[in-house]
């Protein structure tokens, strides 16, 4: 529905993913970006100053998608529900991520943004590390 892939900006942020219910035709929502049907919305911020939103599928066609800040923010809203549903607690680390999102967007200062992101991921590794996990589970 929008125009050639080239022309889609890079990632600066995830800032929310939304949950739409189940992709089964009960209560789903359609892709921002293509119209097609499904159940997550992905809602970023752009390093051209738009905010967007897409599914899964076409939030990996734009640029830097699968850049670590992009991949963190979007780990970290995910985090943040499962805490909101009660299936685990919220690691501070991811906290702070959502603090660092939500101060960017007030303040625009996209490298102190960036600096916040990197620590607070270099702190989840350091207690990954010393608890015994591998330098990376699953993503
Ligand atoms: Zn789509």
């Amino acid at each position: 529905m929008t125009g050639a892939v080239a022309s889609l900006p890079g990632v600066l942020a995830v800032i929310g993913v939304d949950d739409r219910g189940p992709s089964d035709g009960t209560g789903s929502a359609n892709c921002p970006h293509c119209g097609a049907s499904g159940r997550y919305v992905i809602r970023f911020v752009c390093d051209d100053g738009t905010t967007r939103a897409a599914m899964r599928g076409c939030f990996k066609l734009f640029g830097e998608s699968q850049s670590l800040t992009a991949q963190l923010t979007q780990e970290a809203f995910r985090r943040s529900d499962d805490a909101r549903l009660g299936r685990r607690p919220l690691a501070t680390w991811w906290a702070a991520i959502l603090e660092a999102v939500e101060k960017m967007q007030r303040d625009h200062d996209v490298p102190a943004f960036r600096a916040a992101v990197q620590a607070s991921e270099q702190r989840r590794q350091s207690w990954l590390r010393a608890n015994g996990y591998g330098r990376r589970r699953r993503r």
